[in-house]
């Protein structure tokens, strides 16, 4: 088919995932994203382009990698090396010679073929309820990989689902819903400005593609909350969510708590982590976080 040949940029595929979708998911990150929300854990996934990490604790400094690079791009300074990112081109040349596995290229390009060929391996494993999930950075900051993706899969019976944050030009994400069977949908405030000034962009075109959504029909919607320390976890902000939620028909909602997993990944990007010194909440305060939902009638679940 046609569609399988779209390229696309992605950062991992996660095999035999329990999360996000029903049964057992293959994963598939695709790289880019509009947000730059502050608690991000997966910064590699933000740029569309490939780009290269580098893990000081891992190194041993034998600079094998420097001859190895012909743009000049690695130069070895106090302990560690320094990337002269302006030069480099992630050609990922020097992580091959790395025997340390101290460097790393986030992202490469694949076409859908090459993708499903990975994603096929894990087919005895989906049973029947199992499939394909594309996740992110933002799955619709990719459209038409995305699209040609979730079509592809569906085309061999595979269930398919996408999380998305929903900021998307709704003609980025109507072309996917033909081959979508569930929307793992983000809200991460209700309120604009408070929405900016965590992620970098107003909720109104989210909340906007979310009430299409809701009302279209066509796949079916899991609202997910983040939990967030510092943005949105205290209960004002929690029940204006619950609101939402409620008005867009929800009957229930996914709360993310937030986590520290992923912070060691800024260094290796030479990118401060904004969220440095926040703390994750205790279990006492998770639940707690259930109330405000619960009060408009919505059932919660922790994870997802
Ligand atoms: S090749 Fe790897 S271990 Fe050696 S200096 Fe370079 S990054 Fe460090
Ligand atoms: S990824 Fe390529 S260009 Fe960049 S530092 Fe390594 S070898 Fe040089």
């Amino acid at each position: 088919m046609a569609f399988s040949r779209v390229q696309g940029v992605v950062f991992n595929i996660q095999r035999y995932s329990i999360h996000d979708g029903p049964g057992i998911r293959t994963l598939v990150f695709v790289k880019g994203c509009p947000l730059r929300c502050g608690w991000c854990c997966n910064p590699e996934s933000q740029r569309r382009e490939p780009e290269l990490g580098y893990m000081r604790s891992r190194c041993i400094g034998c600079r094998r990698c420097i001859d190895s690079c012909g743009r000049g791009a690695l130069v070895f300074e106090g302990d560690g090396l320094r990337i002269l990112r302006e030069r480099c081109d992630a050609c990922g040349r020097c992580a091959v010679a790395c025997a340390a596995g101290a460097l790393e290229v986030f992202g490469r390009t694949v076409t859908v073929e090459e993708v499903m060929d990975e994603v096929r391996r894990d087919t005895p494993f989906y049973g029947s309820g199992g499939g394909l999930t594309v996740s992110g950075g933002e799955p619709f900051s990719q459209p038409d990989f995305t699209a040609a993706l979730l079509a592809a899969a569906k085309e061999e019976g595979l269930t398919t689902a996408v999380e998305t944050s929903g900021c998307a030009p709704w003609e980025a994400i109507s072309p996917a819903l033909g081959s979508l069977g569930l929307v793992l949908y983000d809200l991460k405030h209700a309120d604009p400005d408070r929405h900016r000034e965590g992620t970098g962009a107003s909720n109104e075109l989210i909340l906007e593609n979310l009430g299409k959504l809701a009302a279209g029909g066509r796949a079916r919607i899991r609202l997910r909350v983040p939990l967030i320390p510092r943005f949105n976890a205290d209960p004002n902000s929690l029940a204006a969510m619950a609101r939402v939620a409620r008005d867009m028909g929800m009957t229930e909602v996914d709360l993310l708590p937030y986590h520290l997993l992923g912070t060691s990944k800024y260094k290796s990007l030479d990118r401060e982590y904004p969220w440095a010194g926040v703390e994750r909440l205790t279990d006492r305060e998770i639940e707690e976080m259930r109330r405000p939902f619960e009060s408009a009638g919505l059932g919660t679940r922790i994870g997802g």
